[in-house]
């Protein structure tokens, strides 16, 4: 108890004494964070090299256990990640054993995770195709991929004959309002394991940061497509 007291700054949070966490509402296996730590920071370099996490841009998260998700701390250069730039937080977005600040979107994560219990990670990216056709598109509030065989990249999708509706959100920086309406949009669509927001990036989730990133690849590929499409029926 006088350690707890001594190194516990708040009253919810588990600490360390002697490397290992003591019983709290807050505590985590700190072997899993490290793991889900090192996917985050492999993510990024990936992400950041293909062009779509520019300029400090886009958040990623992993789930560490029921109630906690390790997240990149905001506004970190993804290509340049290292431990000290992904953090804690509990499924209300609240920072645990930690004093960083997560990321404004932290909510649209932990929206996911809740909605979704087998979620295992997210990657919200900002890809110049994603930005370009989301604002090309003004006025339509989903792109539907059809007859793309790449399609199957997406968890649930078995065959490039669906129609697969991505829908597209208006850009806001009322997090918590988003939230709310991508909530109501997600359990109608369950079977569609991504979003876009308008003139600002994709939202994609999965069991599993491979999965994740399969997401990814798929998604800017397809998006591609569009573009090109578009293009040619100039
Ligand atoms: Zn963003």
């Amino acid at each position: 108890m006088f350690y707890r007291k001594k190194l516990l700054p708040h009253p919810v949070g588990a600490g360390i004494i002697f490397g290992q966490f003591f019983p709290g509402d807050s505590m985590f296996d700190i072997t899993t964070y490290a793991q889900q730590a090192q996917a985050l920071i492999d993510a990024g370099r990936f992400l950041y090299a293909q062009g779509w996490s520019t300029a400090t841009s886009s958040n990623y998260s992993a789930r560490i256990d029921e109630s906690h998700i390790a997240i990149t701390v905001s506004g970190r250069h993804k290509g340049q990640l290292s431990a000290g730039d992904i953090m804690v937080v509990d499924l209300d977005g609240r920072p645990v054993q930690c004093q960083t600040r997560p990321s404004a979107e932290t909510l649209l994560h932990t929206e996911l995770y809740r909605l979704f219990p087998e979620t295992g990670a997210v990657l919200h990216t900002h890809s110049l195709g994603v930005t370009v056709l989301t604002m090309h598109l003004k006025g339509q509030d989903a792109v539907v991929f059809e007859g793309y065989e790449l399609q199957k990249a997406l968890t649930g999708q078995t065959t490039h004959e669906a129609a697969v509706p991505v829908r597209i959100f208006d850009n806001t920086q009322d997090i918590p309002e988003l939230a709310a309406e991508s909530r109501d949009w997600l359990a109608a669509h369950p079977d569609v394991p991504a979003y876009f927001i308008r003139g600002h990036g994709l939202y994609t989730w999965a069991k599993d940061m491979a999965t994740c990133l399969r997401h990814v690849e798929a998604l800017e590929f397809l998006v591609n497509c569009e573009l090109e499409r578009i293009r040619m029926e100039r």
